[in-house]
């Protein structure tokens, strides 16, 4: 079988060194909010080009807490409305409505699955406040035009960049253009912890300070509380972790993007919707995200034929039973997404023949 991604496979290329950061965290003796933390925050705001990054526990909680945070500012108040995509991973979502906003679903464009300036614009009202595009599937929002847009309509911006470190518009890197982003490091990211971490990114002093202290009980003097914080640390065995893979990160996006270029260049069946190519540095192919109307056929014979595929995801946030406020809500083009699209694997441990291999198998689908 050839697996969708394979982390065993794709964490033992570093094992020596996550062996040693392992055992140097364990000798330590400290555990929690130390050095392995700020150098990684270091590390990970040069890489974004930004002044900031500060770790939290996950990539929930990286855009919860800006939001929080936002309020907690007076930048926001509860009910003021965020114009997310309809078609993203429930977290963006959950964010907005833990937060005490209010999520506006908006349809993806259709060449690129993320936000037009079109489609915000029809969702804008009088309690617009944040805008928060998802780079879906690695690939960089049109953030060059939704920071103009929002600035002219004092706006804030959440990049949730959750699947796309280190994609860039004219060489500035997604998390330092709006005014903060989320990312997270979950195993399977692009850079993934061995559990779970995130990380917000900002140029924002005030905005940085204040998550700092809300990840850690609100509290910036230990047993002073300034905030309702929460406990939401980046533990510095993960922070290590991080340190060691980031090296590496641009090294993977550079497979990912020549095993990408390979499916788009070769696969060549007229029932299979391919990617839309943009310039080379916009996407970080977290996904390769393939649209065909017999989806579920596809994924069968794919996994008769040793291929294993993954959907991104099969069903849109507004029909989840978590939002019943929603279920009357229509978005026909997230929703045709949902029933079609397929995730083929994407892996840089991937061979050049495992590749042709996936490609030949999908040249012959019929039906
Ligand atoms: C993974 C992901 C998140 C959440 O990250 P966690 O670390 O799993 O909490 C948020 N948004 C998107 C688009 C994601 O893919």
């Amino acid at each position: 079988m050839i697996d969708f991604l394979n982390l065993q496979k794709s964490n033992s290329r570093y094992n020596d060194e996550l062996i040693k950061a392992a055992v140097r965290v364990i000798e330590s003796g400290w555990y929690i909010s130390g050095s392995e933390l700020d150098s990684f925050e270091e590390n990970f705001a040069k890489y974004c080009n930004t002044t900031y990054a500060i770790g939290v526990a996950n990539g929930l909680d990286a855009l919860t807490l800006t939001l929080k945070a936002w309020l907690e500012l007076g930048k926001v108040r509860p009910n003021d409305e965020v114009i997310v995509p309809a078609n993203t991973y429930i977290a963006s979502i959950l964010a907005i409505s833990e937060a005490g906003l209010k999520p506006i679903l908006v349809e993806p464009s259709e060449s690129s699955y993320n936000l037009s300036i079109e489609n915000i614009k029809s969702q804008v009202t009088p309690k617009t406040r944040i805008i928060l595009p998802v780079h879906l599937y690695g690939l960089i929002s049109p953030m060059d035009e939704i920071m103009s847009f929002s600035r002219d309509n004092n706006f804030l911006v959440l990049e949730d960049s959750a699947q796309a470190h280190g994609s860039s518009i004219n060489g500035k890197k997604a998390g330092s253009w709006g005014d903060a982003a989320g990312f997270s490091f979950y195993p399977g990211k692009n850079l993934g912890a061995l559990g779970d971490a995130g990380a917000i990114t900002t140029n924002d002093t005030e905005l940085a300070e204040t998550v700092s202290y809300l990840r850690n009980y609100g509290s910036r003097v230990k047993y002073k509380h300034e905030f309702k914080g929460v406990n939401s640390r980046l533990d510095e065995i993960q922070a290590a972790f991080l340190n060691v893979k980031l090296k590496y990160l641009d090294e993977d996006t550079r497979i990912r993007r020549s095993i990408a270029n390979r499916y788009i260049n070769e696969i060549n069946n007229e029932l299979i919707i391919l990617p839309k190519t943009t310039y080379e540095e916009n996407h970080v192919w977290h996904l390769f995200v393939i649209r065909v109307k017999n989806r579920d056929a596809l994924q069968r014979y794919l996994s008769d034929n040793n291929i294993q595929t993954v959907i991104h995801y099969p069903t849109p946030p507004h029909r989840q039973q978590a939002y019943k406020e929603f279920k009357g809500l229509s978005f026909p083009l997230s929703e045709e997404l949902h029933r079609e699209v397929i995730s083929i694997p994407m892996d840089p441990t991937l061979t050049e023949e495992q590749v042709s291999y996936i490609i030949g198998v999908l040249n012959k689908f019929s039906c």
